[in-house]
Order: structure tokens, then sequence, then C-alpha cells
């Protein structure tokens, strides 16, 4: 099935306004059907340095529009985003594997980040303070932070790159976009989007690689870029943030979760089956809010799984294309194998599987969906990611005990939590060592509210007005002889 519109599959990077090829190109997959896409140009160290300077040189221009110009550009980038929804959405279907429905979902909430933040560009404002004596004041400036380099992950292909471009560009920032290597058309085709609604050359820029360590190592290194913005798995994240170390530039990561899912006792049953499906099924697992651990008190412990289990049948996998597909397939081999090997680790330390268990019939990289019981706290799966369709059940007595086992991790980006009495809601909620906790709600992923995690997970916020201040500097201006 090919995409409507006709030129929203492009096969060139996109630097400095130019579609770039190269000799060195890699393939892109669908992970559906294993055929190949697109092949895309595969760059190195020198067109990274190219994207820079062609970003720097856009700079004093861009930061020095109207706040209400660059507002304007950003509208009619979202205004061509929802006008393309469908386009965007079957390509990324096609690359990324998630259900069409899904994929039009993120569409939406990857434009709301754009539309937000042109709002925004207006209110990005500074302060006067009370001065230190009586003939000064102190003015606070805010200031874009300059040249900010983008790296984002395969899972979210149009939502992770809105949510840092967007604010950038809203603050006055240009941006080289590093997208992940089997996800890279969906970002080509939102710069395409840009580039035809008249953002200037060099305010984005695209470069694709198959291998990412040596761009990464130039867009941490370099001293025009001032900012790092990176989503991906926390040792990556880890590894970026210390090479930006030696020029000292800012830096968000979005890292890794463990996202518990507290069901207590007092809980509304079917409402915390439908929070979690949400949570835990949405794009196959592969979500870094994705509950990672299903924590269950012990007077509702049975009635749950059963519920839950009956609701895990119903979903329908397969070909994100086909209508009816609430489960599409993993993105790669290497997905798969990580599910099968929590799977097993677990069965052989005593937890009960439900249903599912095992690749699906449909082959490559499908995989049921599975619910296992019983599982403890030495099973692998309560301390790594699955980024999968695995839910595990542990068991839990009281408060105390859940709060425990919630926070045992060195993780803190998600938290879900099931229950009614208020009292208890209000306590465990301020006892969550997490940067989200959602409340008898099982998605909580708008650009309204700061998104982000905490000791592993990350640094920085996307989404909200905090997300703006991340491409922001503050100037303190001390007038004096007033
Ligand atoms: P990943 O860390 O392997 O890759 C993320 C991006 O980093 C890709 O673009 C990749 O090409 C690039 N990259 C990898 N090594 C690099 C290097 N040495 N230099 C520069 N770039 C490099 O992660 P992934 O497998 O694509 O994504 C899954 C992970 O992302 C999960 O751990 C998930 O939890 C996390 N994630 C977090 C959030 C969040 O907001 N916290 C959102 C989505 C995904």
């Amino acid at each position: 099935m090919s995409p409507q519109h006709p030129d929203i599959l492009i096969d060139r990077a996109y630097i400095g306004g130019q579609w770039r090829d190269s000799e060195r190109r890699f393939k892109v997959t669908d992970p559906a059907t294993g055929e190949t896409l697109a092949e895309v140009p595969d760059l190195g160290a020198a067109d990274a340095r190219d994207a820079i300077a062609a970003a720097d040189a856009a700079w004093p221009a861009w930061r020095k529009r109207a706040a209400k110009e660059r507002a304007g550009l950003l509208r009619a980038w979202f205004d061509r985003v929802i006008e393309q929804r469908e386009a965007l959405a079957q390509l990324m279907t096609l690359e990324q594997g998630k259900p069409l429905a899904e994929a039009r979902g993120e569409v939406t909430y990857g434009a709301s980040f754009i539309e937000y933040y042109a709002e925004q560009a207006k209110r990005m404002a500074g302060e006067t303070l009370p001065g230190h004596g009586a003939d000064k004041r102190i003015l606070v400036m805010r200031e874009p932070i300059g040249v900010v380099a983008a790296i984002t992950p395969w899972n979210f292909p149009l939502a992770m790159i809105t949510r840092k471009c967007a604010p950038a560009l809203a603050a006055g920032c240009p941006v080289v976009i590093k997208p992940a290597e089997a996800t890279p058309l969906t970002a080509l085709a939102l710069a395409k989007l840009a580039e035809d609604v008249g953002l200037p050359p060099g305010v984005i820029n695209v470069i694709t690689a198959e291998k990412p360590a040596e761009i990464g190592e130039v867009l941490t290194t370099d001293p025009r870029v001032r900012k790092v913005s990176f989503t991906g798995s926390t040792p990556v994240g880890k590894r970026l943030l210390a090479q930006c170390a030696d020029t000292v530039k800012k830096a968000s990561m979005e890292l890794g979760g463990n996202a518990p899912f507290v069901v207590f006792d007092d809980a509304d049953l079917d409402a915390a089956v439908e929070g979690a499906i949400a949570s835990k099924f949405r794009n196959a697992g592969q979500t870094c809010v994705c509950t990672n651990r299903f924590l269950v008190q012990d007077g509702v412990y049975d009635a749950f799984i059963a519920k839950f289990a009956a609701r895990i049948e119903e979903l329908q996998v397969g070909n994100g294309l086909e209508e009816g597909v609430t489960l599409g397939p993993l993105i790669n081999a290497g997905a798969l194998e990580k599910v099968e090997a929590h799977i097993h680790d677990a069965q052989s330390k005593g937890a009960r599987l439900i249903c599912g268990g095992n690749r699906h019939a449909l082959g490559g990289t499908f995989f049921q969906p599975t619910l296992l019981a019983d599982v403890t706290e030495d099973m692998q799966v309560a301390r790594e990611e699955t980024f999968g369709p695995l839910a595990p059940i542990f068991r839990f007595s009281d408060e105390a005990q859940a709060i425990e086992m919630a926070n045992a991790t060195e993780f803190g980006l998600a938290a879900y939590v099931y229950a009614r009495d208020y009292r208890r809601i209000w306590h465990v909620m301020e006892e969550l060592e997490y940067g989200m906790v959602a409340i008898n709600e099982g998605l909580l992923s708008t650009e309204l509210a700061p998104f982000g995690g905490i000791k592993e997970s990350g640094l920085g916020r996307e989404g909200s007005h905090h997300g703006l201040e991340e491409y922001t500097e503050l100037k303190y201006v001390c007038l004096g002889g007033l």
C-alpha cells in the first residue's frame, strides 16, 4: 500500500534547505512484511558538521524574527501536518508497524506540540525583579539557547521529533534532527511539510545514518551545538551525556522506564483493566511509559487477572494496516528475543503463564500478547524494561509494600495507580519516586503537561511551558546608576 501524498516518501536527507543524497545508503524495512520501503543516505561526520553549519548560519535571522512570525510559520506547519494526517499515519505504520489507528493518533498527538508551541512562542516572557540598591534594577531576559541537536527513537517516529523541534523553533533555535535508523521516513516527511510552508533553509535539518555513533559524536562535541535533546535508551543517554561534558552543553534526556501499575483492593477493576490494556499493549508494549510491572493487592488479585486475561484475548495481532488490528509486530528480531528471554526467565523461576507466551503464528516479529502471574522481584522483568507485549503480575498485601515494590528500581518515569480511597491515593502519589503519576488513568501523555522522568529515566521535561524553557537561557542584566 502506498501513501496518498505523492511526495511524502522521501529518500534523501535535508541539510540547509537542500535534499542531500549519498553514495552509501541503507534500507528502511516494513517490520510487518520485511519488505524494503526505501533506501536513505547513510551519512557521516562531515555531513553532520554541514548540518550544524547550516543551522548555525540560520540562527541569527531565525532568533531575530518577531515571535509572532515564528508562531505563524509553526502554525502553518501544524496545519500542513494535520492536512497530511492520513499519509503520515500510513507511512508511520509502514516503517514502524503500529496499528493505523494508533499512527493516526500519533499524528494528532505529535502535531499538538507544534500547535501548542506556536502559541507559546508569543509568551516567552522575561521578568523584572526588585533591585539590590535604590539606583539599581534587575532585568531577566529569556533568550534562545542556540543550535539544538535532537536525537530520537523509533517507537514514536513523529511525536518524539515534534516534542523537541516545536519548542526549539518557537524559542528561536534551529535544529538538527538525527532520527532512529529504523524510522527515518517519518522524520523526512515532517521536514518536507515544513519546507512546503516556508520554514527557512537551515532552521530544520534531518541527517540519516545506519550507525549513529559517528554522527552522535559530532552532535555532542561540536561547540556550535548548545543543546542536545535525546530520547532513547538509558545506556545511550548516559554515553551522550558524558560526551556533552567537554563543551558543557545543556542536555535533556528522556530515557527508559520500568513503570509500575498498582491496583488496590478498592479499585474499580473494570476501569483498571481498560487502563492496563492501554498502558501495556499500545504500540505493542514499545512505549517508555508502558507498564512494565503490574502490582495487584491480595483481595483483587485473582479477579483482576481473570478480567485482564479476558480482555487480552480480544486483542487482534496483525499487520497494522489491516482493519481491526490492535497489536502490530515488534520492531525487530532483537526486540522479540528480549520478550522471550523475560518470559523464559520468569517461568523458570516459578511464574504462571495465563495466556500467550509464544511467537505468533504470523511469524516475523509478531508475538502473542502475554500474561504472567505470580511474578516475583528476583525475576529479570522486575528490573529491566521488556519493551514488548508482556504483562507480568506481582502480588502485594498492603500499601507500604506496594510503595516499596513500586520504587525498587533505578528508573522513575511513569507510574499508574488504581484506587478509590482519596487518602490512600494522596499518600501513594506523594511517595512514588516518579516524574509522572497517573491516578485511575492509563494514558497520560499530552502536550499540556510536563513529560519526563527522574533518577535514571532522565533530565528535563517536554510539553507545557516547561518544555519551552529547556531551549532557553536566562540573561541577568543589572541596570545601575539610575
Ligand atoms: P536507542 O537508545 O537505541 O536509540 C535512540 C536514538 O539514539 C536513535 O536515533 C539511535 O540511532 C540513537 N543512537 C544510538 N546510539 C547512539 C550514539 N552512540 N550516538 C548518537 N546517537 C545514538 O533507543 P531505541 O531503541 O531507539 O528506543 C527505545 C528506548 O527509548 C527505550 O529504552 C525507551 O524507554 C526509550 N524511550 C524513552 C522515551 C521517554 O520520553 N523517556 C520515549 C520513547 C522511548
